[in-house]
């Protein structure tokens, strides 16, 4: 593919707190990738004659990064329940039986991937369904829509019901097979994906550990997302000092595991993941869903220094825009500040950075999306300017996009292509 030169209002993160605006900007795409960006005056001297799209009447901003959520789940959002375990039980787990069927699976994992799309979501760490052949299916739409995925099939071996269930061994060696199909395929990563220990044995989260060890894969589960979870898990496995400390013990907690939620978690259990450096999916949406609580982001990021992307939870989060769960995480922190003044807000350039690069370096792609540096893939997507809405600085240009954009979504492209479209 030629090159070609966007030419629009650019935002994007360098890091937590930095943010570089241009107003007239320009973003040079070659082959898939980024050659260089800035402002439209230099970089179209710098390169002269590669032809221009002329999107001044939009702001680009690079793809949206959704770090968990849930493919069999898209078609049970809105149904909530009491509680996480109740919901699984009521709700997610019949659910889930029907992905047993290919073509439910397949149907369901192009609107999930399309969903995502649209909303302006170029990478996605997912959980596919508890079947093998349904996860291989999972895979071939998200390969066929081009879409960015760190997906892996969900394993469970107790504590559920008996059509979801399976031998630690068959779950291992399912994983093996489907990860030596699909990791690194294209666009395509396998993550080994332990639902929870709630659902699994310690001999199936060790073996998950050790797979993870000998093959460098990435682990995605969930932790202390509830408080009803908390005792179940202290229930289940009584010969460790907290949830955390299972995972630890079976090799769990890597610089490559995912982990979502984290809201209640003591001060000791906080420090061994600091020192351990998983990353932590902030989900706000599906929390205050299910009332589990809010996560105390601006803890974990000023004092644990942990690193943290957002995730729409689909389908305990009923929505799947990035830009909103940015949008609530702030306000959540907001809601605590309302009791405890002493506690701040993330900032504009906070929330967008979760969004975009704190989601990709939480996924451990930081080196090759999440922002406009050049060498990178061009993953990135245009937001339709409201002609009313005045834009002067770099944080009315944040305001807007996390406040105001979430419905002005015009392209999604990924590796310079595009991979939805406004119809
Ligand atoms: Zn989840």
């Amino acid at each position: 593919m030629a090159a070609a030169l966007y030419r629009a209002m650019l935002v994007h993160s360098l890091d937590r707190h930095s943010v570089e605006w241009y107003a007239d900007g320009a973003l040079l795409v070659e082959r898939g990738r980024i050659l260089a960006y800035g402002d439209y005056a230099t970089i179209s001297q710098d390169f002269p004659g590669v032809p221009t799209m002329d999107w001044r009447d939009s702001i680009i901003i690079p793809g949206l990064v959704d770090i968990h959520a849930h493919v069999a789940q898209l078609s049970g959002v809105g149904s909530d329940r009491a509680d996480l375990l109740d919901w699984l039980e009521q709700v997610i787990y019949p659910l889930e039986r029907c992905c047993a069927d290919d073509d439910v699976a397949a149907s369901i994992a192009d609107a999930f991937f399309q969903r995502a799309l649209a909303a302006g979501t170029t990478t996605i760490a997912a959980f596919a369904p508890p079947f093998e052949s349904a996860t291989e299916r999972c895979f071939e739409v998200a390969d066929e829509l081009g879409i960015r995925a760190v997906m892996g099939m969900t394993l469970m071996d107790m504590n559920a019901p008996a059509y979801l269930v399976a031998d630690s061994n068959k779950l291992i060696a399912a994983t093996e097979r489907l990860a030596t199909r699909w990791h690194n395929h294209r666009r395509l990563h396998y993550c080994i994906t332990p639902r929870f220990a709630g659902s699994c044995s310690f001999t199936l989260l060790r073996r998950c550990g050790e797979l993870a060890s000998a093959t460098g894969l990435p682990i995605q589960t969930h932790l202390a997302e509830s408080r009803a979870e908390l005792e179940l898990i202290a229930n289940l496995f009584p010969e460790s000092s907290d949830y955390t400390d299972v995972y630890q013990r079976a090799g769990l907690l890597t610089d490559k595991t995912i982990l979502a939620h984290c809201i209640h978690l003591s001060t000791t259990e906080l420090e061994r993941l600091s020192t351990a450096s998983p990353a932590i999916a902030h989900c706000p949406a599906s929390n205050t869903y299910l009332q589990s609580g809010i996560m105390p982001l601006v803890e974990y990021l000023d004092r644990w220094n942990l690193r943290v992307g957002l995730g729409t939870d689909i389908g305990a989060g009923y929505h799947a825009s990035i830009l909103d769960e940015a949008r609530t995480a702030r306000e959540h922190a907001k809601l605590r500040r309302m009791s405890q003044q002493t506690l701040r807000v993330p900032s504009h350039a906070e929330a967008f950075y979760l969004a975009t690069l704190g989601g990709a370096i939480a996924l451990s792609l930081g080196d090759e999306v999440g922002n406009f540096l050049p060498g990178k893939a061009a993953d990135f997507v245009r937001i339709r300017r409201a002609p009313y809405r005045t834009i002067t600085t770099t944080d009315d240009a944040l305001a807007y996009v996390l406040y105001a954009a979430s419905d002005s979504i015009y392209a999604t492209m990924i590796e310079g292509i595009p991979v939805w479209q406004k119809p």
